[in-house]
């Protein structure tokens, strides 16, 4: 797995600072100033070149995606972490993937003043991902359902140029795969005016003005003043409902941040308690009000590694906790919540296929099954910090500080 670094300029006092690949929230070292990244469209990256000096450089666009691929077949759920680059114009010229040039580079933001001709796309983010999940589809069992959970893709553009040539720009070195019709052929392909732009949002509390908390890949900032929570999308900021589980004892306790989703499901029953104790076919007898109680769809709204997050999707799900919650974030110690409710949302059907029972059905039912989330909750559950784990006792959840801190990089 890998993660990139990218330098940039605080666009407050023009300070060179390096980011994280995820990273969106920036507080600049030396004015203090935070505020929030974005931009209209994908995030677009440029590699180092090595060319030399006036070289007229060509821009080749590769989509870049990482995230989680499941593979659902009569006999489980495959789990897989993709991360991977694809050709976003299809040239059979130049190298199919970046392979590991992006984890060994510093990345640059491609913005209207870096020069060069940069290459329109082809090949659209959406194709990427189909192209991925039939490179990993697995092909020994029949495939009932695939999903694949990521961000959305940024394209990183490699330099080359042409002198009787075509030469690698990041290497300084000529293109095996080049021959003397690739001139002809780059010339048919069109350019994109590099017009794009970065904006900066200033991390401020719509509702009361106070500095708002959170760092670097956290897509969820709170407010200590107020206690409003807001999620900064595209250049707006929209305010998000969140809860939490009080606990007595406050020390050594970390909230973990999840997604509590009520959606809309088709193909099958699953509205009420009741619904998902007989799709699941619990060992408990079904007592009144069951029939009436909501169902909620629960997801980790944090990163970690494919083979847990299912597992730890689908469990809570089936231990639908209650509460009692208090309807504002808690104070103390938080986790980051870097997983949007959007890609969340994306594992119900997995949730759905995870505990469907018995398993015989899933053939039958699993491809009709349809979900639409109608409403979310931000819900921070208590964990005590054991020696190598966070624990909830309540759940029997329990995730090792390990893992989570490679999950960064996920
Ligand atoms: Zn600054
Ligand atoms: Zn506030």
């Amino acid at each position: 797995m890998t993660a990139f670094v990218v330098e940039h300029q605080c666009p407050q006092c023009g300070a060179p600072a390096q980011l994280q690949e995820a990273d969106r929230l920036i507080r600049c070292p030396f004015c203090r100033v935070g505020s929030y990244l974005s931009t209209p469209g994908s995030f677009r990256y440029i590699l180092p070149d090595k060319a030399p000096e006036d070289t007229d450089l060509i821009w080749f666009p590769y989509w870049r995606l990482k995230g989680m691929l499941f593979n659902c077949t009569t006999d489980g759920i495959e789990k897989r972490f993709v991360d991977v680059s694809y050709q976003a114009i299809a040239f059979p010229d130049v190298p199919i993937s970046l392979g590991l040039r992006s984890q060994t580079q510093k990345l640059r933001f491609a913005l209207p003043d870096t020069g060069g001709t940069f290459l329109k796309p082809q090949i659209s983010p959406e194709q990427s991902i189909k192209q991925a999940m039939t490179q990993f589809q697995s092909t020994a069992k029949e495939l009932l359902h695939q999903q694949y959970i990521g961000e959305t893709l940024s394209l990183i553009y490699a330099p080359f140029y042409y002198k009787k040539r075509l030469y690698d720009g990041l290497l300084n070195e000529p293109v095996a795969a080049a021959d003397c019709d690739t001139e002809i052929r780059l010339d048919n392909l069109s350019s994109d005016p590099p017009d794009w732009r970065l904006e900066f949002t200033a991390t401020i509390c719509p509702a009361c003005g106070w500095d708002l908390d959170g760092s670097g890949d956290s897509l969820i900032l709170t407010c200590p003043n107020c206690q409003k929570v807001w999620q900064p999308e595209k250049t707006t900021i929209k305010q998000v409902r969140a809860a939490h589980q009080p606990v007595e004892q406050k020390n050594d306790i970390i909230y973990l941040p999840f997604w509590r989703i009520n959606a809309l499901v088709s193909g099958v029953a699953l509205e009420s308690y009741a619904d998902l104790v007989r799709l699941a076919n619990l060992p408990r007898t079904i007592q009144p009000g069951w029939d009436t109680k909501p169902f909620y769809f629960w997801s980790p709204a944090f990163k970690i590694r494919p083979q847990k997050f299912i597992n730890v999707a689908s469990g809570i799900t089936l231990a639908q906790p209650e509460g009692p919650w208090k309807s504002i974030p808690p104070k103390g110690n938080l986790y980051p919540v870097n997983l949007p409710v959007t890609e969340a949302a994306q594992t119900m059907k997995l949730a759905v296929a995870f505990f469907l029972k018995p398993k015989q059905k899933l053939a039958s039912l699993l491809p009709g099954i349809q979900t639409k989330p109608r409403s979310f909750v931000l819900v921070y559950l208590p964990f005590r910090k054991g020696p190598h784990e966070l624990i909830n006792d309540q759940l029997k959840l329990a995730f090792s500080k390990n893992m989570l801190a490679m999950a960064h990089n996920l």
